[in-house]
């Protein structure tokens, strides 16, 4: 057998098998057994959390010999067509490729004609935003008066982009971002198939890296398999991606607010020298700053903070106020963004850190109102004791 990605391999057959878009499926269901189905769908979201596949499933929904019906069959020559990407009338489109209007008056001809075998001639059409405004001016007309037997469902990643006109006309449906934790089911059960051994950290740090979605997800777990000889493990995501430990990263900033810059500068050597890259360093500074700051607003949740309590909870921590932490915060975002642009990286990142370590005197504005009213305060008592 040929070898197949994980992201494919994996890829929803039916509603069943969809993770996250509760929300979505329930709707389609819902029209599809009241046999109220709309002429277009419009599936908005991030990438990688299932709008094509969605956009398939659907297209079985509606077109399998049993249906249209929730749960199609999976065998029937329909079925079948459209899970390889044969089916002729089951057209699918890169709207990115596709973009200009002598593309979209071709699918405005072709429309007219019926369906060759199947119940319905569906046009999916992948990143609907890349379409000129020409092109959509042609579709548009398609959608106002289509044939009985037409269904498009359109699918992008960046709504705002599409024609208002184009919207009104279009059954919305909003895809979310997979939580931390259906990702990391999601990779379970992927190892569990392959066979392999993976460490519940490490999948979880896959999960975390993907940011929601679950193709990214897939994608990592591929490379991170290909290494691990048969046991995924975070140190050997950690040695072979020169990748910091949290550990370190927690280190790191108990060192930053103990305000010994020799020590700090030469941890950050040693994370260097490991290979760890200074964009890489700042981005898991500031994934664990932001951690803190969910920490400390009362968030216990492991999939919301991306971190284990036990590095967030250390002593030193404590020390910190809220606003301090904010403007930890604050300085790494902003050292991320000014990264892009400078040639010497990892001399940005040493003075910023350096600089940091002055964080326990830093003052908030209302601390800094609270201690001027107290200096008030004190002062006045002061000229009472000299009368
Ligand atoms: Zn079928």
């Amino acid at each position: 057998m040929s070898y197949e990605v994980t992201a494919t391999r994996r890829r929803p057959k039916n509603f069943l098998e969809m993770t996250g878009q509760e929300f979505v499926i329930t709707t389609l269901q819902k029209s599809i057994e009241a046999n109220r189905i709309a002429h277009a769908y419009l599936f908005s979201g991030p990438r990688g959390v299932g709008k094509t596949s969605t956009a398939r499933i659907l297209a079985k929904c509606l077109n399998c010999e049993k249906g249209p019906t929730v749960t199609p069959c999976g065998v029937c020559p329909s079925c079948v067509s459209i899970a390889a990407g044969s089916s002729i009338d089951v057209i699918e489109i890169d709207g990115a490729s596709n973009t200009s209007v002598n593309d979209v008056r071709v699918i405005r001809d072709e429309v007219l004609f019926a369906p060759s075998s199947a119940r319905y001639k569906i046009y999916i059409i992948d990143e609907v935003h890349m379409l000129s405004n020409s092109a959509f001016n042609a579709l548009l007309k398609t959608i106002e008066e289509p044939p009985p037997y037409a269904i498009f469902i359109f699918a992008t990643t960046e709504l705002h982009k599409v024609p208002a006109t184009i919207r009104s006309r279009c059954q919305q449906f909003p895809f979310r971002l997979l939580h931390l934790d259906e990702i990391t089911a999601n990779l379970e059960a992927a190892a569990q198939e392959l066979k392999v051994n993976a460490d519940r950290d490490a999948l979880f740090w896959i999960a975390k890296e993907a940011t929601g979605s679950m193709r990214d997800a897939y994608t990592l777990f591929d490379q991170v398999a290909a290494f691990s000889e048969g046991h995924i493990t975070l140190k050997k995501i950690q040695e072979k991606l020169g990748l910091i430990g949290e550990d370190q990263i927690s280190e790191l900033l108990a060192l930053v607010i103990g305000g010994g810059h020799q020590k700090v500068l030469e941890l950050i050597d040693l994370i260097l020298m490991k290979g760890v890259s200074v964009s890489q360093l700042v981005h898991d500074l500031t994934d664990f700053l932001r951690a803190l700051l969910l920490y400390r607003s009362g968030i216990r949740r492991e999939s919301l903070l991306g971190f284990s309590e036990e590095r967030l909870n250390r002593e030193e921590f404590t020390k910190l106020t809220q606003s301090q932490v904010e403007i930890a915060l604050e300085t790494m975002l902003t050292l991320g963004q000014r990264l892009r642009e400078n040639v010497n990286l990892r001399a940005e990142f040493e003075l910023t850190i350096v600089r940091l370590c002055n964080l326990p005197y830093y003052l908030g504005t209302e601390e800094l109102f609270q201690k001027l009213t107290q200096f008030k305060e004190e002062l006045a008592q002061l000229a009472v004791k000299k009368n």
